[in-house]
């Protein structure tokens, strides 16, 4: 599904060296290179503060535990992601609030959130599913609307671009209140292990965020609040600061890809393209078809038998599974979440393919069909 191999050849020399580097100095924790992708990342996404730490889950729950919410509190997330977003929320003892996606874009559908709205709601967390922006705009109204945090997981979409209707630009994870994303390896900025960063523009939720992730300090051994440990190791953070200045180019790599599928898949009844939206830029996480009459399985083993690999992203929404479904409020039809369940199927994508193998797999799947 991924060459993370191939992918550190091309830049082998500037990761040998960077963690050389690192291992010389011997600043494992908070060495200058954390600073260094703080800054980086900031430059990347224009947002005003940026927190590293220790992956995109961690992230997902000190966003929410800087918001001070009670138990039984509500947060509106998508039924179609994975499992993290729930995860947090349940953890910290708050209800997930299950609402439908898009079934062409596969992200939270803003038309069914007001329904989902109770009194003891307090967030909304958008997840920006494969690559794509959420429909922020919308979502961003109805929470000044009601007076709702948004915690945007964009563990999957780095780099992607929201277009508003007044025609200013945003990236994913910088347009609610906190956003949050992942470093590991397979993402489109992936380290060498596990790593994650917080982003806010908000100056007070910043360095709250900041202090909780470091055991709720900002003074050595005086401690504000209940936090977590949670840092971006040096090591990471090395590796990183090679890997931001390759994104663009990534992310490029992807969307050609993505390109080179859709030409090839557009026309063949019984399979569905994923949906670009005019208004966001697509990164391409993932690659996600929908397999219609219950074939998805006959075409997994088929690929499997050529060499190609398949994956489903997810086989359950949040609701359907075991630890989530005492704990989950639904709200109104999720139709379009199970329905996805059993007909998304992915395919290969990542920032090393060639046109032979693209060729490959483009073959193998319309030989199917
Ligand atoms: C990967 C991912 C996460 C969690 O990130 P980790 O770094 O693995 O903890 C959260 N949400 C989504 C949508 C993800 O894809």
């Amino acid at each position: 599904m991924v060459d993370l191999h191939s992918q550190y050849l091309h830049v082998k020399h500037l990761i040998d060296s960077a963690l050389q580097s690192v291992i010389d100095t011997s600043s494992f924790i908070n060495g200058d290179e954390v600073t260094v992708f703080k800054t980086k990342l900031q430059n990347f996404t224009g947002a005003k503060h940026v927190i590293p730490c220790a992956n995109g889950t961690d992230a997902l729950q000190i966003a929410l535990m800087a918001l001070e919410l009670h138990p039984g509190d509500e947060v509106i997330i998508p039924a179609f992601t994975y499992v993290a977003t729930a995860e947090v929320i349940a953890l910290l003892k708050l209800t997930p609030v299950v609402v439908d996606v898009c079934s062409d874009t596969y992200n939270l559908n803003p038309d069914l959130l007001e329904a989902a709205i109770s009194a003891k709601t307090k967030a909304i967390m958008p997840v920006h599913l494969f690559g794509q922006s959420a429909d922020m705009e919308p979502i961003m109204e109805i929470a000044r609307k009601y007076n709702l945090f948004v915690i945007e997981d964009n563990a999957q979409s780095i780099g992607a671009v929201y277009t508003f209707s007044d025609g200013s630009k945003k990236q994913t994870g910088t347009m609610g209140h906190i956003g949050c994303t992942s470093f590991f390896p397979s993402k489109n900025l992936g380290c060498y292990g596990d790593g994650g960063a917080i982003f806010t523009n908000d100056d007070q939720l910043g360095s709250k965020i900041q202090m909780i992730a470091n055991h709720g300090q900002n003074k050595k051994y005086y401690h504000k609040y209940i936090g977590v440990n949670s840092r971006l190791d040096t090591l990471q953070a090395a590796i990183l600061n090679v890997k931001i200045d390759k994104l663009n180019e990534y992310n490029i790599a992807r969307e050609q890809a993505a390109g080179k599928y859709d030409n090839a898949f557009a026309g063949i009844a019984g399979l569905k393209i994923p949906r670009r939206r005019t208004n966001s830029t697509h990164v391409f996480h993932q690659y996600t078809l929908q397999i219609a009459d219950n074939k998805r399985e006959d075409l997994m083993n088929y690929l499997a038998e050529k060499g190609v690999p398949s994956m489903i992203y997810y086989p359950l929404p949040v609701h359907e599974q075991e630890a989530f479904k005492s704990v989950t409020r639904i709200s109104g039809s999720v139709d379009n979440a199970e329905k996805l369940c059993k007909s998304v199927l992915s395919l290969p994508m990542h920032t090393e393919l060639t046109p032979d193998i693209e060729d490959y797999i483009i073959e193998s799947v319309k030989s199917f069909f």
